[in-house]
């Protein structure tokens, strides 16, 4: 199962990745991720990449697509993946549909006044890498296993903001997947458990 998650910052892709890939035992993919252990290994790609995660922009073509090429190659990939946060612009898709065939790209939509909310309120675990919104944490601690917990420094209101605008799904990207048939949009619930029914259901209509 190849799967594309599309969607705001905020939406919950990395949380219904993990869920997905938990059940389907397959392998989750997050380019923020992977940029982000760059960053904190201090390799020259992480170095790169801070420079445009900072100002909210996005990370050029150049370094994005060729992370993603490398990964999928990787023998766990094998049985199948989610992408989160992949592709983000037209040329990433095309660049994609070179690479492999995916069977749905599946947006999890999330209104702009409701990204903020989450966004300036998420909490990362040090940990577990688990994010938990700030009223959920336990004496200031993850509520999944009561590691230490920091806000990313793009969660800051002035990058959010610049998130919104620079980072805004391109239509193009939607009609690509719609006009190979593979498109589909739900929207992101309060609930995870809600919203992974919904992903899900689509997910049981995939023919392996
Ligand atoms: P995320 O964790 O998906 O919100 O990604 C964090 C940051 O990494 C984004 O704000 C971008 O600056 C960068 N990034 C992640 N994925 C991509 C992508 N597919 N294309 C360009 N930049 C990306």
């Amino acid at each position: 199962m190849k799967i594309v998650l599309l969607g705001p910052p905020g939406s919950g892709k990395g949380t219904q990745a993990n869920l997905i890939c938990k059940k389907y035992d397959i392998s989750h993919i997050s380019t923020g991720d992977i940029f982000r252990t760059n960053i904190a290994n201090g390799t020259a790609l992480g170095k790169k990449a801070k420079e445009y995660i900072d100002a909210g922009s996005l990370v050029p073509d150049e370094l994005t697509i060729k992370i993603v090429e490398d990964r999928l190659k990787q023998d766990d990939c094998k049985n199948g993946f989610v992408l989160d946060g992949f592709p983000r612009v037209r040329t990433q898709a095309e660049a994609l549909s070179k690479m492999t065939q995916i069977d749905k790209a599946i947006m999890i939509d999330l209104d702009d006044e409701e990204i903020i909310n989450r966004l300036s309120k998420r909490r990362m675990c040090r940990k577990c890498g688990n994010p938990t919104h700030l009223d959920n944490l336990i004496n200031g601690y993850c509520e999944k296993c009561g590691g230490e917990v920091y806000t990313r420094a793009d969660d800051a209101p002035e990058v959010i903001k610049q998130r919104l605008i620079k980072q805004k799904l391109p239509q193009d990207v939607v009609d690509f997947y719609k006009d190979l048939g593979l498109f589909e949009k739900i929207n992101s619930t309060n609930s995870m458990e809600e919203t992974f029914k919904l992903v899900d259901s689509i997910l049981s209509g995939i023919k392996e």
